[in-house]
């Protein structure tokens, strides 16, 4: 696998997407702890000015979390892994309930309920099995996961995790929506992001032009650059504050 270099010196005149664990706050345990978030609403609230607005979260967390995550600073966010956006206006779209959805809900949360240590994350339109404080249960939980994917429903791994969702939407999906909107519109997109699900976003900032950056340990990927760990992303964006 080839290295790939840092990315360039960051512009304002980018369009700016951004994944939020594991790339602008460090990974905490469970879903619900808020990790080290304290530095996101002064960090975003400068970002977005000095970029003209063109700065929108891109997260796997629903939107209502991250809002309270980023209080006061109040910004475009895609949610749920691009299942759920939330537009200027302050609307919020999303996708209509499934009764295959119900029934993945139901067989997810009696697994977790039979399994100590494994975290069921119920985020409306995904629903997330967490294996992090229990790694021995991985193979347990992909079983469990596939049994409680049917219909239109797909799954996919992330880091500890695995996440049953309506098939469709993703990431790139939320960003590719992002980029027909002022003032996103016209400008060259770059996303950054460190797991599997943020690969669909690498795609189309690469395919509208932009490029995605890989936070983390080198692998397999679409992204055309890489920042080591978070504070090293927190330091190439400071370069962009201080411009
Ligand atoms: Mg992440």
């Amino acid at each position: 696998m080839s290295s790939l270099p840092a990315p360039p010196a960051p512009a304002p005149e980018w369009a700016w997407f951004s994944d939020i664990d594991g790339t602008l706050i460090e990974l905490a345990d469970t879903p619900a702890s808020l990790g080290n978030a304290r530095h996101l609403p002064g960090l975003l609230t400068a970002l977005s000015g000095r970029v003209g607005g063109a700065l929108a979260l891109v997260s796997g967390r629903p939107v209502a979390n991250v809002l309270r995550l980023i209080a006061p600073c109040r910004i475009p966010v895609a949610g749920c892994h691009g299942l759920e956006r939330l537009l200027p206006d302050g609307s919020l779209i999303r996708p209509p309930a499934s009764s295959d959805l119900d029934r993945a809900r139901r067989i997810l949360a009696a697994f977790a309920a039979d399994h100590p240590g494994v975290v069921f994350e119920d985020k409306d339109v995904v629903l997330g099995l967490h294996f992090r404080k229990v790694p021995q249960l991985e193979a347990a939980c992909r079983a469990a996961v596939e049994q409680a994917t049917s219909g239109n429903l797909g799954w996919f791994a992330g880091k500890m995790v695995f996440e049953v969702k309506p098939r469709g939407l993703d990431k790139g999906t939320a960003i590719q929506a992002f980029l027909d909107q002022t003032p996103f519109r016209g400008r060259l997109p770059v996303f950054l992001g460190d797991d599997l699900p943020d690969e669909a976003g690498f795609e189309v900032a690469r395919a509208r032009g932009g490029f995605g950056v890989l936070v983390g340990e080198p692998r397999p990927t679409r992204a055309l650059y890489r920042l080591e760990s978070v504070p090293a992303v927190l330091a190439w964006l400071s370069t962009l504050q201080a411009l």
